[in-house]
């Protein structure tokens, strides 16, 4: 077997040969228990980054030590690394290449200085790192081969710094090579072979009888890389560290696995849209591998079949808060059948065929799922009648362009009358024996009286009934269902809330920026509420982390965000520019700066009539256009004219389908089958296109977006001489929860930093400058209790903040009179308007709350002050600037 060097050195020399077994050194546990012994702990990317997870993983393996237990550690990369890294590999001959790699090794080193260790540690790693890709760049191709070793650098090298802050602790630990201990399948197919390889996962006694004989208290190797037969690296493909995890507990007959992240494990929803969803402490493997493949993040669904073979249990734990017991997942129990949980999936299509022709027809169905196939489609659910097929397609797993589902409908016709329906939604219940608690959703099934089904399917697996409703239906039923399957008790299956769980994680609510100026925050209250309070230091603070940002040139501030005059003047004097939409935000930077700052306005109206671009005009703001309409029929108002084009890069992104602002069924930007006509018009009319804009939707958590975008645009601009800026819109988004990843701004700028090119970048974000800095502050005006449900009735409702209302968004709420005090109450947090969707927030953890107390709402700063209106004639709330 012809055997890759790798290039990076493992620290421990004498890894490569095995102690012979007759030699082994006495382990520190009775040697006899060892092998059975072996534990997996799998620690992910926010878990190893920074002092505190590390200080956890060691706690964690004294632990195991101390029950005679022999912990192997699996590490992913340092967060967001594997991003630096893909970009990297994705822009290898890119002009930008330094500054990503200048990046990766900034986090290095910041990790080593957080760690207290050397930053030499690391260095040979990186340097053979750019040494492999200046390589590449030399013979001017990265295979497959190349891309793996790029990628498997990050695990490498955090691996390295944690292997070596342990030992200083006083373990003694082995850094063991990965593709020492996993043998990747052969395989054909060269992008799979080396970018998504799989591996054998059968007991290997010889292996766990080599590592039982290493004589270090702490086994330590890197997740998601392997070897394949020729020796090579190999990469494990999308949730590789899980999987490379559970193959070693498999191999190794390990007592079990432990999977440790940033969730406390696997909900009876998705968390993140219902904070209500309560901790499962118990599945079986396919309840678990069922949940995650219907979008449970916590675990990739690949990394349950080892497991499941070799009937190691799974646990699910929590690094933020070790003392969680989390999830446990084995092999399945006797026991009451029981609903689990609930999820909602939206954009599904589904495709109806009509066999009446073909009633009875041998290889009918091998012939649809046939033409499916050759689309690379596959079908999720079925249902069939004498006379119809019908199935659904996933956008999480399908390309569901029109284009092709067009041909898809082409092929079906010589075999029945097919025809597309959606997009819609479906809501499915998940739990083993599913159909023996149909009685029991008795009262749930009542909540599709007065709404259509398209269609119903129960899985032969027995774990999941699924309904397709409407579009936007999915996610209010799956709400209403699980404030009807699990509203009860902690037992020995539900554990705690999302919403309790993470508020204990994270810092208490005190400690926001208005935490310590709750005093000053009630004087103002007490001057009338509601009213919007923003703080000046903090709306410096956000705007500072945008301006630092060394690949972006500019900094635009999307003024619908919030026009508030003293906001405007404090950006102007930052040098941050303005985005604006109307005459009106046109008019109010003229009275505030006496004129426009100039060359720094960017007139961006949508769908405006004529007059609207000569305002712009005679303004003398940058203006955008955002179709071809005004140049094919108002010409001469641009004739010669310097302008931007606003493009649809075909897909959006955004928190909810209204901020969603490209694609198909968005009405915004020059699609790319007009850009023929731009071009032409473009040299007819003389124009001097010299920036070109896109914005794809807001509050975006792909940090790759912007990257994404400005690759888009570069494309386009090559056929545009004059164009010197790429504007990438806004759409940064926020955490708005406890416990949400902020975006990864480093990795943000080595991405734009990856594709720039000779171009300036532009950004032009709203809520990230604002949304944070301000908080709402409400009185309460009554409490009500009903039917079992609490209300906490306050003086703002959906006229001052329409958010919730609007996007189902969700704002932080606490109750300002009574900080500190036990959040015992879970109430509506409602408001004085005369309709039912007049809710601040569903189901929040209040102190118990009473007419008069301040109740403060968080993050609502963007998109608050500026949507209120005066509706039910209430008036519209103060607003105040603060420091
Ligand atoms: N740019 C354009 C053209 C927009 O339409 C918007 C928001 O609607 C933004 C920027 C700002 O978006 P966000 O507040 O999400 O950053």
């Amino acid at each position: 077997m012809s055997k890759e060097q790798p290039p990076w050195d493992l620290d421990d020399a004498g890894w490569r040969a095995w102690p012979p077994v007759q030699d082994r050194v006495d382990p520190p546990w009775p040697a006899e228990d060892a092998v059975l012994n072996q534990v997996v702990l799998k620690f992910g990317g926010s878990s190893v980054t920074g002092l505190a997870g590390w200080q956890v993983i060691e706690a964690q393996l004294r632990e195991r030590l101390a029950a005679h237990e022999q912990p192997m550690l699996v590490c992913s990369a340092l967060s967001g690394v594997s991003d630096l890294l893909t970009c990297l590999a994705d822009e290898v001959f890119g002009d930008e290449i330094q500054a990503c790699l200048l990046q990766l090794r900034k986090r290095h080193i910041a990790q080593a200085a957080e760690l207290g260790l050397p930053v030499s540690l690391v260095a040979d790693l990186l340097t053979g790192l750019e040494q492999l890709i200046h390589g590449a760049r030399l013979v001017g191709e990265l295979s497959p081969r190349v891309r793996a070793r790029v990628l498997s650098a990050g695990e490498l090298l955090s691996t390295r710094l944690g292997a070596e802050w342990l030992r200083r602790q006083g373990l003694t630990v082995a850094r063991l090579d990965a593709r020492e201990l996993l043998d990747a399948l052969p395989c054909a197919d060269p992008v799979r072979r080396y970018l998504d390889a799989r591996c054998a996962f059968e007991l290997d006694p010889g292996l766990q009888g080599r590592l039982a004989a290493r004589p270090e208290q702490i086994l330590l190797t890197q997740g998601f890389i392997a070897r394949d037969e020729a020796g090579d690296t190999v990469l494990l493909g999308r949730g590789g560290s899980d999987t490379s995890a559970a193959t070693l507990a498999a191999r190794l007959g390990a007592r079990r696995l432990e999977i440790w992240s940033d969730v406390p494990g696997m909900f009876t929803a998705d968390p993140r849209a219902l904070p209500s969803a309560r901790l499962l402490r118990e599945l079986d493997y396919d309840e678990a591998q069922e949940l995650a493949s219907m979008g449970a993040k916590v675990l990739h669904p690949r990394c349950l079949a080892p497991l499941r073979a070799a009937g190691v249990p799974l646990d699910l734990r929590c690094t933020g808060q070790p003392e969680l017991e989390g999830t446990r997942i084995r092999g399945a129990r006797s026991g009451h059948p029981r609903v689990k949980a609930v999820s909602a999936r939206t954009g599904i299509m589904l495709v109806s065929m009509d066999t009446v022709g073909m009633w009875q027809q041998v290889g009918f169905l091998g012939q649809v799922f046939g033409a499916f196939a050759s689309h690379g489609l596959s079908v999720d659910m079925v249902a069939t009648s004498e006379t119809n097929v019908t199935v659904t397609l996933d956008p999480r797993s399908n390309d569901l362009a029109p284009a092709k589902l067009k041909a898809l409908l082409n092929d079906l016709r010589p075999f029945c009358r097919a025809s597309l329906i959606g997009p819609a939604s479906s809501a499915s219940l998940v739990g083993r024996r599913i159909r023996s608690v149909l009685h029991q959703l008795g009262p749930v099934l009542e909540r599709f009286e007065d709404r259509e089904v398209h269609l119903l399917t129960q899985a032969a697996s027995d774990l999941n009934l699924s309904f397709v409703v409407a579009p936007d239906e999915a996610p209010g039923l799956v709400r209403d269902l699980h404030a009807q399957l699990f509203s009860g008790p902690e037992d020995e299956l539900l554990g705690g809330s999302w919403e309790r769980l993470s508020r204990a994680q994270a810092p208490p609510a005190a400690e926001g920026w208005w935490g310590p100026r709750r005093q000053e925050l009630m004087d103002v209250a007490a001057q009338g509420t509601p009213v919007y309070v923003a703080s000046r230091s903090q709306l410096r603070r956000a705007a500072g982390r945008l301006l630092g940002l060394s690949s972006v040139d500019r900094v635009l501030f999307a003024m619908k965000a919030n026009p508030n005059p003293e906001i405007l003047r404090l950006f102007e004097g930052l040098g941050v520019g303005f985005e604006c939409v109307s005459p009106g935000e046109l008019r109010r930077l003229q009275e505030l700066f006496g004129g426009l700052p100039a060359g720094r306005v960017l007139f961006t109206p949508n769908f405006a009539p004529a007059s609207d671009y000569q305002a712009g005009l005679d303004a003398g703001a940058l203006v955008t256009l955002d179709s071809v309409y005004p140049l094919e029929h108002w010409p001469e108002l641009f004739r010669g004219r310097e302008l931007v084009v606003r493009l649809d890069p075909g897909r959006g992104d955004g928190h909810h389908a209204h901020v969603v602002t490209a694609g198909e069924r968005s009405k915004f930007g020059v699609p790319a089958d007009d850009l023929p006509r731009l071009f032409e018009l473009v040299r007819d009319l003389g124009l001097r296109i010299v920036g070109l804009h896109c914005h794809a939707g807001s509050g975006v958590k792909t940090p790759t977006t912007w990257r994404d975008k400005a690759v888009f645009l570069k494309g386009v601009a090559a056929e545009l001489p004059e164009v010197r800026f790429l504007d990438l819109g806004g759409g940064l988004p926020v955490p708005e929860r406890p416990g949400m990843p902020a975006l990864d701004l480093a990795a943000l700028d080595a991405g734009l930093a990856s594709v720039k090119g000779g171009y300036e970048l532009w950004l032009e974000p709203g809520r990230f400058l604002v949304a944070d800095s301000c908080a709402l502050l409400t009185r309460v005006s009554q409490v009500k209790s009903k039917g079992g449900r609490h209300f906490v009735g306050v003086d703002a409702g959906m006229h001052t903040l329409i958010r919730p209302a609007l996007y189902g968004a969700w704002h932080e709420i606490a109750n300002l009179s009574r900080l500190g005090e036990e959040p015992t109450l879970q109430a509506d947090v409602v408001g004085p308007i005369c309709e039912t969707g007049d809710v601040l927030g569903h189901q929040r953890l209040l102190p118990p709350s009473f007419e008069g107390d301040v109740l403060l709402v968080d993050n609502a700063g963007a998109y608050g002050a500026s949507m209120s209106s005066d509706y039910n004639l209430r008036g519209r709330p103060r607003e105040v600037l603060i420091d």
